[in-house]
């Protein structure tokens, strides 16, 4: 087991490629576990792509992000597999790992499940996604359940996964639209949700119900009281949770990681949007503990960390912090980091790269030495 490990810190310091053999020989010598730590603590950031920028943009934008310290882009490329197949070598080349970040069950503007409105998720109220958007124009969930939507979906992992030279393909969306909105952006919706309402509880297609029904012997639009049915919480979170694991035998098959974009933590992601990410088989999640999203203070970032990781515990699932950057100062950047850090996060990822700041860059090459 320890050749193992001190072969493994080898090949971490000759990536990247700045220490002398005596050196190394002293490092593992002295602090074989510290130094794994430190070196092996990777920082992210999620970007979209942007048809109108070049070939040389790009090169230049992937250059900054090694030089300040990220290991790893997650390209948003709408699931276009010519456009990743363009950025990934670009992004590669400059030493960065690319992920192929796509929306998941929340599908806006997609031309295929267009034409099948009823894979469109229905509300308690009776009302699609298909044409009925809640919050927001873009939220156009799809249903977890129906054969053929679920195809559809795992149709486009596939296509990702098949692409040369990314790392995973990465799930964002990979839930149910919220039951509950973050508390910090109520306001902006002008909405008070004290309880699970109507027009935001979903799904409750046809396919859903009959096959709850096969399962449980009851209609949950009977129930007088959903929010409080075991079954019909389980129910959901359990689609959910085989979509992922479909995914991730896919990315398998093409020796591709899955890696998602989930709530902060487990049951905090249960409640808000039926997502228990510590359930599925998955090889790394990327929490977006967005504290400003939940009227919370800096630190709250490392409770969530922690919480995150003890669900965790005896899995081989890793965790890396996210965090959402436009209001953090430099200084509260630097601290985030170093709660992920001390935390037990196995690295940080940042929203989002044409966002970061110069201050921020800073802090972020700093926190690297
Ligand atoms: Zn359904």
């Amino acid at each position: 087991m320890r050749v193992i490990r001190i072969i493994f810190l080898c090949s971490i310091f000759i990536g990247i490629g700045c220490k002398s053999e005596k050196e190394k020989e002293e490092k593992i010598t002295k602090g074989v576990v510290t130094e794994i730590k430190t070196v092996s603590f990777k920082y992210w950031t999620w970007i979209t792509a942007d048809p109108s920028k070049s070939k040389e943009e790009y090169e230049a934008e992937f250059k900054k992000y090694k030089e300040n310290g990220i290991d790893a882009v997650l390209i948003n490329t709408l699931a276009d597999t010519e456009v990743l197949r363009k950025l990934t070598p670009l992004a590669t080349k400059e030493g960065l790992e690319v992920h192929a970040w796509m929306f998941t069950m929340n599908r806006p503007g997609d031309e295929i499940a267009l034409q099948h409105p009823e894979w469109y998720a229905v509300s308690k109220e009776g009302k699609s996604c298909y044409d009925t958007r809640p919050y927001v124009e873009y939220y156009q969930w799809l249903c977890p359940t129906r054969k053929e939507s679920r195809d559809h979906i795992l149709g486009l992992v596939e296509n990702l996964a098949k692409v040369e030279g990314i790392t995973s393909v990465h799930l964002d969306y990979i839930r149910y639209s919220d039951i509950f909105l973050p508390i910090g952006l109520l306001p902006k919706y002008n909405l008070i949700q004290d309880e699970e309402l109507p027009e935001f509880d979903f799904c409750y297609c046809d396919v859903c119900l009959e096959t709850f029904e096969k399962e449980h012997h009851k209609n949950p639009k009977e129930v007088k009281n959903t929010a409080i049915d075991m079954e019909w919480k389980q129910f959901r979170l359990n689609q959910i949770k085989r979509v992922v694991d479909e995914a991730y035998d896919i990315a398998h098959k093409y020796d591709k990681k899955l890696t998602a974009a989930v709530f902060p933590y487990p049951e905090m992601a249960d409640h808000m949007v039926r997502q228990r990410w510590d359930k599925w088989n998955i090889d790394e999640v990327l929490p977006m503990i967005y504290h400003n999203f939940y009227n919370e203070e800096v630190d709250w970032i490392g409770f969530a960390t922690k919480q995150g990781l003890k669900d965790l515990e005896g899995k081989q699932t890793k965790l890396h912090t996210g965090i959402y950057l436009p209001p953090m100062s430099a200084e509260d950047v630097s601290k985030a980091i170093q709660l992920a850090k001390d935390n037990g996060a196995s690295g940080i990822s940042f929203f989002d790269g044409n966002a970061i700041t110069e201050e921020q860059f800073e802090a972020i090459k700093l926190s690297k030495e």
